[in-house]
């Protein structure tokens, strides 16, 4: 039988490009067999909660098969703390579900509204890349459904290479129906916090490299409109799981009890003048400002890990025209190349409110995957005239650098420019002609990068 569908118009969360898709929202797995069995599709492309700032999950023109209903747990064993669920079960669910028994997950990026198929097919990193890697090298396998109509189980012993071009391989080598990964077992739901204030961007480099083995996470907002010798300024939010003997009283007796936060709602789209650049410095000003280094500050893991989960749809705060996320990785020994991106953003007072700098440890074996050993730093840049330009001028110093961007953050970047960064990008079309010689799976990132043929 024909699944139905629905023309929508499109997205990722930067909300550039809007583009007509046709969005299938099946219930179980069987039915995607069907579904990639449409022909009046031309291609197809899964999408989880729509996390990517850019096109990675659209597919203009195509079939878009749509994770929210396949978000079942299947099993869970407390000894090893492996969890079997379908690909379309949040992190956030996983938190809610397995956080009270003692297990936290061994891998979150900056929200927790994202699929299970989504941070394995993007390899999302966190605050604890450093010490841990990303999220692909926490999952034991996972049944990856090919477009010629196989089920494939793959694992870093089984189909090794499928597996590592599908982690971060942005869904174009198959569909994920489930997968079995790993979480961290912790003691409390809460978070011990340093906090040390940065006067410019050597501080903060050379903070993270005498201290980052002290904490499983690390990470620093950036005030990217900062100029001259305090370019580059920052806060950096370093922390350890508490215990619970480090806890207050009160919480020390109920160590995975949270208090529920309040959350709020964007609920229009902000008119752009509120984005001016004199608003934006009094913003980060305020920020900068109001913070102090302090040590051992007990926060619970919803305001550590996930700040801008307090309001949704923050992203209308952009406005109507959206903005990009450039994200940026500079290898350690380029970070230099982090002054010339900032000393650029804020001549062209393109920057917005607070940047993200993480430290990254060794690269994973995914072929797409992004963090590479070095310095990540995350911008968002309004939609204004002339953007495309600028951000091939950030580009350009990226790859001077010797530097790579992040597909998962990605809109516009030209495909000579991909090409580079990623060296592995020929072995990934090598795979993925292997498991899907029609290009059946496409995107209209995929398309725009020439990794598919239009
Ligand atoms: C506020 C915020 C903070 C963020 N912080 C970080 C961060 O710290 N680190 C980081 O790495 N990322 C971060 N991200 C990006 C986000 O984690 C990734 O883009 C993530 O992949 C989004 O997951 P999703 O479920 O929304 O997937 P989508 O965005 O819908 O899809 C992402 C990719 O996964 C593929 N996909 C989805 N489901 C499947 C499936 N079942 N089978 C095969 N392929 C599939 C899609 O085709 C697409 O290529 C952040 C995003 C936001 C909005």
């Amino acid at each position: 039988m024909v699944e139905p569908f629905v023309a929508k118009s499109l997205t990722g969360w930067g909300r550039i490009a809007p583009r007509v898709c046709h969005v299938y929202r099946p219930e179980k797995p069987r039915l995607i067999e069907n579904i990639l069995r449409d022909l009046s599709q031309p291609h197809f492309i899964a999408r989880g909660l729509g996390r990517s700032y850019g096109d990675t999950a659209v597919n203009e023109g195509g079939g878009v098969i749509d994770f929210a209903r396949l978000n079942r747990m299947m099993r869970f064993d407390p000894a090893t703390g492996v969890l079997e669920c379908e690909a379309g079960v949040t992190l956030a669910e996983i938190i809610e579900t397995f956080l009270p028994r003692g297990f936290f997950l061994p891998v979150t990026p900056g929200t927790k509204f994202v699929t299970v198929g989504g941070a394995i097919a993007n390899d999302v990193h966190g605050k604890n890349h450093h010490r841990d890697g990303t999220f692909g090298q926490f999952v034991l396998d996972f049944g990856l459904y090919t477009p010629e109509g196989h089920l494939l189980l793959c694992s870093p012993e089984d189909n090794p290479d499928l597996f590592w071009a599908t982690v971060g391989g942005i869904g174009l080598t198959g569909v994920i129906l489930t997968a079995r990964i790993r979480l961290q077992p912790v003691r409390s739901a809460y978070i011990v916090a340093d906090y040390h204030k940065s006067r410019d961007l050597d501080d903060a480099l050379a903070t993270f490299e005498a201290s980052d083995a002290r904490y499983q996470y690390s990470v620093a907002w950036v005030d990217c409109l900062a100029r001259g010798a305090m370019l580059g300024r920052c806060i950096l939010m370093r922390g350890n799981h508490a215990d619970p003997a480090q806890l207050p009283g009160s919480l020390a007796a109920k160590p995975f009890d949270v208090r529920p936060r309040r959350d709020k709602r964007v609920p229009v789209d902000c008119p752009a003048f509120l984005l001016n650049p004199l608003n934006v410095r009094v913003f980060n000003n305020l920020f900068y400002g109001m913070h102090r280094s302090v040590e051992g500050q007990i926060i619970d893991y919803d305001r550590y890990f996930y700040p801008l989960d307090q309001i949704h749809d923050w992203n209308r705060l952009y406005g109507r025209r959206g903005f990009v996320q450039y994200q940026a990785t500079l290898p350690t020994e380029s970070a230099k190349g982090l002054v010339a991106l900032l000393e650029r953003l804020s001549t062209e007072r393109r920057g917005s409110f607070l940047g993200v700098l993480k430290r990254f440890g060794d690269a994973g074996p995914g072929l797409l995957s992004h963090p590479m050993k070095g310095y990540t730093l995350t911008l968002d840049i309004p939609n204004r005239t002339g953007l495309v330009p600028f951000l091939r001028e950030l580009d350009r110093i990226l790859l001077d650098h010797g530097g790579r961007l992040y597909l998962a953050k990605d809109a516009v970047a030209a495909p000579e420019t991909v090409a580079v960064m990623y060296p592995d990008l020929d072995r990934f079309r090598e795979i993925k002609g292997r498991v899907d010689p029609e290009n059946r799976l496409s995107s209209s990132m995929a398309r725009r990068l020439g990794i598919v043929g239009v």
